[in-house]
């Protein structure tokens, strides 16, 4: 792949941006071909297939787009990357995932330690690095506040900083990535005894255990923390504001995200209505228009969430209604494109048919990661609906 010049403009408005994105998704057609659809490989293969195009797209500036001067970014408004992510998928191309997981680590990093975000969000961006989360443990999940994993405090021969053990599960990209940020307790004061740390993974100490899941592939992965000292420099926000942090973290991951996955959502949809057989098409009309609402409403939801975590606005429980509509959304289309393209998508050995099966695989569990479901319904009902708490 060549080198693409910077053209990226972060004075551009919005019509302007889309116009120029457009106008570049044009001009390198060729170069983005192989970028039609997500490839149906493992982890590593997927990493090794998108660098070039993160590559790309960062040299261009596009992902560089409104993440501040300071770490690297070019200014602006973080919508900018979202009109990024919506003329990507709307031209027919998926945008890489490992992007999406740096639009939600990136914002807090850059909140709460900025010299971090210097340091590692160039070279994240540019697909030179991955980065994973490491919060649920296996006792620890929706109830985060029980977790285990503990940093000690020290001040031996490396300097000051935190000597980390315990166990975290179901990280994201973990097999890929080269660091962590790890919600960890630094003293048994509740919730104010957490702390996250940004942890090099390869550190001595360090042991990641892939595991194999529905997609046949090593989505997630376990991490063993055995006496690992982490430096005082990579405490992201102050001791003991852990609980802060990562909450901050988890508005970007039910929101932001959501932006990304609606906007791919649309083209999968055409996708179903082109591979399938037209009678079959016309036999799930209620289906396929039920498809569509769940992602307009998503769309919906998932827009003004943008703008108003771009201005920096706390969003509260609301955020929860986001992450449900997400799941409604992604389950809905996989479910229709499993109905439509029946028998094709369960039983066929084309790459097509692959990748369907692994998309129902992974929206099954869209309701279970950044937040369970039932945990998200429990904060509407009780925070945003002021009802009642259930037993
Ligand atoms: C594919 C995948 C990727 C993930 N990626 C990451 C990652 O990158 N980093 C990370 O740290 N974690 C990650 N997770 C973990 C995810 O955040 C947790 O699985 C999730 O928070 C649920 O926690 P749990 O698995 O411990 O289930 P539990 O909390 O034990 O929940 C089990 C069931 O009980 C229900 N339940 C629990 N508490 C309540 C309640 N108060 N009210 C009503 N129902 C309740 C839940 O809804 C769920 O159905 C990932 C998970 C998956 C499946």
């Amino acid at each position: 792949m060549t080198s693409s010049p910077q053209i990226a403009d972060p004075h551009a408005d919005l019509p302007a941006l889309r116009v120029a994105i457009r106008t570049w998704l044009r001009d390198h057609e060729a170069e983005l071909q192989p970028y039609r659809h997500e490839i149906v490989g493992d982890i590593p293969q997927m990493y090794t297939h998108v660098r070039p195009l993160q590559r790309m797209l960062c040299e261009a500036g596009w992902t560089r787009l409104g993440w501040p001067v300071e770490v690297g970014g070019l200014g602006g408004s973080a919508v900018m990357r979202a009109e990024l992510m919506e003329e990507f998928a709307a031209a027919g191309y998926a945008f890489p995932d490992l992007l999406a997981t740096i639009e939600i680590m990136g914002p807090m990093l850059v909140k709460y330690a900025p010299e971090l975000a210097a340091q590692h969000l160039p070279a994240a961006i540019a697909g030179d690095e991955v980065w994973c989360q490491g919060f649920s443990e296996p006792e620890a999940g929706s109830d985060l506040g029980g977790l285990r994993c503990k940093a000690v405090p020290t001040d031996g021969p490396n300097g000051p900083g935190f000597v980390l053990s315990g166990q975290k599960m179901w990280s994201s990209y973990g097999s890929i990535s080269k660091r962590c940020c790890v919600l960890a307790r630094t003293n048994d004061n509740g919730h104010r005894g957490l702390s996250m740390l940004w942890v090099d993974l390869d550190s001595p100490g360090v042991t990641m255990v892939p595991t194999m899941c529905e997609t046949h592939r090593d989505d997630v992965s376990e991490l063993f923390f055995d006496d690992v000292f982490v430096p005082l420099d990579r405490l992201v926000g102050p001791e003991g504001a852990g609980w802060e942090v990562v909450m901050y973290l988890l508005q970007y991951e039910r929101g932001a995200y959501a932006w990304k996955r609606q906007a791919e959502m649309h083209t999968h949809l055409q996708e179903v209505l082109h591979q399938a057989d037209p009678v079959a098409a016309a036999a799930h009309t209620t289906a396929i228009g039920e498809a569509y609402l769940a992602i307009f409403a998503l769309r919906s939801q998932a827009g003004p969430t943008l703008g108003l975590l771009d201005s920096g606005a706390a969003l509260g429980p609301g955020i929860s209604v986001d992450k449900l509509l997400l799941g409604v959304a992604e389950q809905t289309i996989t479910d229709t494109a499993r109905n439509v393209l029946w028998p094709a998508l369960e039983l066929d050995d084309t790459e097509a048919a692959e990748r369907w099966r692994r998309r129902w695989s992974y929206t099954r569990i869209t309701t279970i990661y950044g937040g369970a479901a039932e945990v998200q319904r429990d904060l509407v009902a009780e925070r945003l609906l002021g009802l009642p708490r259930g037993k």
